[in-house]
């Protein structure tokens, strides 16, 4: 721990590395259908700009972003769009999204690829490269990287940027395999974020037992200033603010980013796939994803976005006997899918063939008895009880008093209840259950300020009416302008009247 700084909480997980990382990454099949969804990152979902019938080739933009934290989609290969339309994807919730599935021709035609001189590129060019090309975060959260490549509003100069290369849980081993193979193209990917982001220091945290992949990344980063730092194995170390603070000793705040506390973090895979779009002028059309546990021969598969999940279990040998459950991502932060037929995404790093054996007992859960090992292991040093006291009793409010929306997930508090209480699972509900009454309070909102324009839009057509018959109407007897002519003719007659008088009386002398 010379030079690094302990993070509270945290565990010695099982570790199940061995079973995929002896193997290179091997490139996988071409799929002759590709379902790529048109939402595969945080933010809003791209726009299609296709329809069935057309063709594609590989690289074209299919999706456009729609926003400023949306990501754009990229056809994986040649082909012809079968359908833009609503399909299974890979997400917690089991329901379908938008995809636009393409079939391949084989050919695997490319658009014209141009790679680029980043250094003598404004910065914010080379940033509308990587929004160009999707590039979005591989670590699992996808969200935009050119979003994350954007300090320029800082006042101050950024302190660390750090690259994420623990990967604490316990099976996924695809930046480990990319580290050890691609590290020279990481370290090019990294050259480019300094150029963006211009930190003082950079720092490339792995954890202890990769020691293959610290030697690749050592000797990649020679002569660069980059700083190679080995982290204990300990889960989650590969969490953003437990590896900010196990580096730098910084806290970032409760409900704060990293970036608050000076430091900017970015998993090496995002390093990597920001390399390509420029260094190469590829969009994301790939990843790395670890296929494991209880599959014939595990494996990384270097796999297009849109690879139906199956086909790469497929070609790790199929499902062995006992397969429980199929997760995405690791067992202690993944979630279960519920169909094998769910396309490679951004976001997915792995899929978890998981046995019995992997998973924590269905047992009845137990009363909390107080005992406080959840609150010894939580990183975020959190009171996990507590939690689930008012998420179980649906108070809502108190629950986000006790910081709910700091809990990353990890599933640590979960892992070493006694009571066998699911823990996390209390946790994803009350947050579900806050941003259902968010988005309603939203939608109310919306509806208000909708009726009130739509009146405020009668009230103003009503008078513009008015003002038209007003300016259309004859004019009236009692009108103020007309009484006035009246009056004129009256007192002109009367004015007349002793003249008329006077002369009737007098005799026509000059007749
Ligand atoms: S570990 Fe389980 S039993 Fe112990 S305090 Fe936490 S919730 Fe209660
Ligand atoms: S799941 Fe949340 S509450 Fe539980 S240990 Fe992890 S961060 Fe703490």
């Amino acid at each position: 721990m010379s030079g690094l700084f302990a993070f509270h909480g945290g565990l010695k997980t099982v570790r199940h590395k061995s079973e995929s990382n002896q193997r290179p990454i091997q490139l996988s099949a071409l799929s002759e259908r590709l379902v790529v969804p048109l939402r595969q990152h945080i933010g809003a979902i791209a726009k299609p700009l296709v329809q069935a019938g057309e063709r594609v080739l590989k690289g074209q933009l299919i999706g456009q972003p729609d926003g400023y934290i949306s990501a754009a989609v990229h056809a994986p290969s040649s082909g012809t769009v079968l359908a833009v339309d609503q399909q299974p994807v890979p997400h917690p919730s089991g329901l379908p999204d938008w995809c636009v599935t393409l079939e391949t021709d084989g050919e695997e035609r490319w658009i014209e690829r141009e790679p680029v001189a980043y250094q003598t590129l404004h910065h914010s060019a080379v940033r509308n490269l990587l929004r160009a090309a999707g590039v979005v975060g591989l670590g699992g959260a996808a969200f935009p990287s050119a979003v994350k490549l954007n300090l320029s509003g800082r006042s101050e100069r950024l302190g660390t940027l750090i690259l994420n290369g623990a990967e604490c849980e316990p099976w996924i081993t695809c930046d480990d395999r990319l580290m050890r193979e691609r590290a020279a193209g990481i370290v090019a990917g990294l050259r480019i974020m300094v150029h963006l982001l211009d930190p003082r220091e950079v720092l490339i945290g792995i954890e202890d037992d990769k020691p293959e992949a610290i030697a690749a990344l050592n000797a990649a980063c020679a002569g660069t200033g980059y700083r190679v730092r080995s982290v204990p194995t300990r889960y989650p170390s590969g969490s953003v603010k437990q590896l900010v603070k196990l580096l730098t000793g910084k806290e970032t705040p409760v409900d704060g980013l990293p970036v608050d506390v000076g430091v900017q973090c970015f998993n090496v895979a995002t390093a990597y796939a920001v390399h390509r779009a420029i260094d190469c002028g590829e969009p994301m059309l790939s990843r790395i994803v670890t296929v494991t546990g209880r599959v014939r021969r595990p494996q990384n598969f270097e796999a297009l976005l849109g690879t139906p999940f199956a086909e790469l279990i497929a070609q790790s040998g199929g499902y062995q006997d006992g397969v429980e459950r199929l997760i995405m991502g690791g067992p202690m932060m993944g979630f279960a899918l519920y169909d094998d037929r769910v396309p490679l995404t951004k976001a997915a790093n792995c899929i978890l063939a998981a046995g019995i054996e992997n998973l924590t007992p269905e047992q009845p859960a137990l009363p909390c008895i107080r005992c406080g090992a959840c609150a010894d292991v939580c990183p975020a040093d959190l009171l996990p009880q507590q939690l689930y006291w008012h998420a179980r009793a649906k108070e809502f409010d108190k629950a986000q008093d006790y910081h709910l929306f700091s809990c990353i997930e990890c599933g640590c508090c979960s892992y070493v209840c006694p009571s066998r209480i699911p823990l996390v699972q209390f946790y994803r509900y009350a947050k579900n259950e806050i941003w259902a009454q968010e988005k309603e309070k939203q939608k109310a909102e919306l509806a208000r300020q909708r009726h009130q324009a739509r009146l405020e839009r009668l009230e103003r057509e009503k008078r513009e009416r008015e003002a038209k018959l007003r300016q259309k109407a004859p004019p009236r007897a009692d009108a103020p302008a007309e009484k006035s002519s009246v009056e004129t003719a009256v007192a002109r007659a009367k004015a007349a009247a002793p003249a008329a008088a006077e002369a009737a009386e007098t005799p026509a002398a000059n007749d």
